[in-house]
């Protein structure tokens, strides 16, 4: 089976694409992003809720395109001020299960860790939207000693998730710090970094930073991506060398209304990450974010998204499309119920008698 046409990689004039990183409204202005009517009501929105967009990701976007998917993830709109009242400060809760600052320890085996609060973009969906953002934003010397002496002092904990925040936005040297401290533990058997930076800033990857990735202890990066004009050239040799460093790489994607709400664009964006050697790891089904309603859909909406690649697409291709319970009761996967009272459903809809259930 042949992916679908997509529409033409729309690249911006680079002579007009200022090699500068977006921080502010007239900054948007300037980058032609946003019409002038809209710049206060902008204002108020990135007064509330950080900002930035690198050059990488500006020169991605289609300025003739009002509904652009990219576009739409990263340059604040006026319907970021309106609050929904299911709408949570802190929708996976983090916050309950923080036993120092830092760390977040839901699940027995692994912990978050988080060493700082900026990222080299911001989404408009976040979910940490409330947490995240320049400036005073690293865990201090004393901090992180607290964070590791946590970990160090539970045998239970068997793997460390770096987020944040972005870990890759550290120097080599601080993030190499972490990763030797950690790698230390006896007990801590793997180490994982969710990141946009190969992505959104590849510049980034740098021979310094992949030669503090490269260790005796796996070390696993989730490659947030939510569209394949995401996976620029730039963005493939920087995981292409990420994989060279001896990196195993996962994908994770938000499904988002106006962005891949659409199984032809998930199934573009889930090949292109499998032709780089990154397994599509969660579909996350869009958390409840403040202000951040006009990209979700429903449950029953993205299951149906998830049972139309089933039938098309490879399992290498295939990530579990997955429920973060507001609260902080943690992921659980959604996917489609394909068993029922009757059978079990096969792809292409018909129903199969099948002895035990
Ligand atoms: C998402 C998350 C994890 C990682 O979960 P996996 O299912 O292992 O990817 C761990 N801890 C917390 C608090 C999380 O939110």
């Amino acid at each position: 089976m042949t992916p679908p046409i997509l529409p033409v990689n729309h690249t911006r004039d680079s002579a007009i694409v200022q090699d500068i990183l977006l921080r502010n409204v007239p900054d948007l202005l300037a980058a032609g992003l946003i019409p002038e009517n809209e710049a206060p009501a902008l204002e108020a929105v990135t007064a509330r809720y950080a900002m930035a967009i690198t050059p990488d990701i500006v020169r991605i976007v289609d300025p003739a395109d009002p509904d652009d998917p990219i576009a739409r993830q990263f340059v604040p709109t006026a319907d970021e001020l309106i609050a929904s009242p299911d709408e949570l400060a802190d929708p996976i809760g983090d916050e309950v299960h923080s036993p120092v600052k830092g760390i977040v320890h839901r699940y027995p085996d692994r912990v978050l860790l988080k060493p700082l609060h900026a990222c080299p973009v911001y989404c408009r969906f976040c979910f940490r939207r409330e947490q995240v953002g320049p400036g005073g934003e690293m865990l201090n010397r004393e901090e992180l000693e607290a964070a590791l002496a946590y970990i160090r002092g539970n045998p239970a904990i068997w793997e460390v998730i770096l987020t944040g925040g972005d870990p890759l936005m550290l120097s080599p040297r601080r993030l190499g710090a972490i990763l030797d401290a950690l790698e230390a533990i006896p007990h801590i058997a793997t180490l994982r970094i969710h990141s946009r930076v190969p992505v959104v800033d590849p510049g980034r990857i740098t021979p310094a930073l992949l030669a503090v990735l490269d260790r005796r202890k796996p070390v696993w990066i989730a490659i947030h991506s939510n569209h394949p004009r995401e996976l620029t050239e730039a963005a493939r040799a920087a995981c292409r060398s990420l994989v060279r460093a001896g990196v195993t790489l996962l994908g994770q994607t938000v499904l988002l209304r106006g962005v891949n709400d659409d199984p032809a664009v998930l199934e573009a964006l889930f090949r292109a990450m499998v032709a780089e050697r990154i397994k599509p790891y969660y579909l996350h089904h869009p958390d409840l974010a403040p202000g951040t309603a006009h990209f979700r859909l429903g449950i029953a909406e993205g299951r149906a998204i998830v049972r139309a690649l089933r039938g098309r697409l490879s399992g290498l291709a295939q990530p579990t499309y997955v429920l973060d319970i507001p609260g902080g009761a943690g992921k659980v996967p959604i996917g489609p119920n394909m068993v029922e009272p009757g059978g079990v459903r096969d792809p292409a809809g018909r129903l199969h008698a099948y002895p035990h259930d």
